[in-house]
């Protein structure tokens, strides 16, 4: 099990999650109620971590966090106009071609 991603906004490490688990990599996160033990571990423990299972997963999640980095965008899904896939809302780049998301 590794570690691929963490922070202290739980909301981003779930869409974190969620994007790995859209590609069939199966993810841990650890400390989500973290906030329940505060006190009785050192601080840096409860900040929410996102783990992947597969060590052979390891290298393509990172390259999924690193294409995406989601900013807490709203609205609907939309389709990449490069290459036509389906793109959840929360991502600003399309997870195949990495084209950004454009308005309108
Ligand atoms: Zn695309």
């Amino acid at each position: 099990m590794i570690k691929v991603f963490e922070n202290f906004d739980f909301t981003r490490v779930g869409q974190m999650q969620s994007l790995l688990e859209a590609h069939d990599i199966r993810t841990f996160v650890r400390n989500q109620y973290g906030s329940s033990v505060m006190g009785e571990v050192p601080f840096v423990e409860v900040v929410p971590q996102l783990f992947v299972l597969e060590d052979r997963d390891v290298a393509r999640a990172l390259e999924l966090l690193k294409l995406d980095l989601p900013r807490a965008a709203e609205g609907e899904d939309w389709v990449c106009p490069e290459c036509g896939v389906d793109v959840d809302a929360n991502f600003n780049r399309c997870w195949k071609c990495g084209v950004g998301r454009t308005e309108g």
